[in-house]
């Protein structure tokens, strides 16, 4: 006689029911996290601008996301509601804590892949804003054997062959693709490691800096690498920028980035008034 007899089976999952309950009504009752307070307006502004430049400059679509660690608390960060980037407003902006959770929801629904962004400020205190978007050119790269590598100055960031996140490998063959959980953004950080770009197969990748110009700049160069290399690979063998190239062209360049942002706000802004 089996011991899952309707009348069992339906006792043990009558006392599950009740065990799950108490978790049940913590998980609801969960006070939102402390606000860090109002952040500085130059720094909304810059990620409100973020959103238009990386829309304009092609780096995200509908999808994709730019988030700002909060300048008042290390522990807050700040991201749009889930919108497009090209009609995000300073209104849009949320604030959360490092495990995605919202501090004032007001109803206003968040991006599934949150987590990304605060796995990643928790990770490395020297990034102060996370790009992620899901860019044509880079994507052959996280799904081949051929790594993206820094193929011209402008790049130099990225360093070496970039790292690429395999979700299966802590995950299993069954996600969706999606950084779900802070669990799922702490295995991403850590393939991130140290590094400005981490690739992920099948999905995206990720830019940091240490501010929201240059997390922006290094995302608009990960893309023009990656379709420069695809197209330089078409002619043959491929010199790369060595180890020491790359990190002086990463200073020379990251002290540029005023220049960049100027002209890429003012185009983004004409081709897309609305604030
Ligand atoms: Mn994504």
């Amino acid at each position: 006689m089996s011991l899952y007899t309707p009348e069992r089976r339906g006792f043990l999952l009558a006392m599950a029911a009740a065990a799950l309950e108490p978790a049940v009504a913590r998980a609801q009752a969960a006070p939102a996290p402390a606000s860090a307070g109002p952040a500085s307006p130059a720094l909304i502004e810059d990620l409100v601008t973020a959103n238009r430049i990386l829309s304009d400059q092609g780096i995200v679509d509908a999808f994709g996301h730019v988030s700002a660690r909060h300048d008042k608390n290390p522990e807050r960060f700040l991201l749009s509601r889930n919108l497009s980037p090209g009609v995000v407003t300073a209104a849009d902006i949320m604030e959360y804590d490092l495990d995605g959770n919202p501090v004032d929801a007001r109803g206003r629904l968040s991006y599934l892949e949150r987590f990304i962004h605060g796995s990643i400020y928790r990770a490395r205190k020297d990034v102060g804003s996370v790009v992620h978007s899901h860019s044509a050119g880079v994507i052959p790269f996280g799904v081949s054997e051929t790594p993206l590598q820094p193929i011209y100055h402008m790049a130099g960031f990225i360093g070496g062959p970039a790292p690429v996140f395999e979700i299966t490998d802590t995950f299993g063959p069954s996600t969706d693709m999606l950084i779900r959980d802070p669990k799922m953004g702490a295995a991403l950080a850590a393939v991130l490691g140290q590094r400005t770009v981490v690739l992920m197969r099948g999905h995206g990748s990720v830019a940091v800096g240490p501010n929201v110009r240059l997390a922006v700049m290094h995302a608009i160069y990960t893309e023009a690498n990656a379709r420069l290399q695809a197209e330089a690979m078409k002619l043959g063998k491929v010199h790369y920028l060595n180890a020491a190239e790359a990190a002086k062209t990463q200073a020379t360049n990251d002290g540029q980035v005023e220049r960049a942002w100027g002209f890429w706000r003012a185009k983004a802004l004409a081709a897309n008034p609305v604030r």
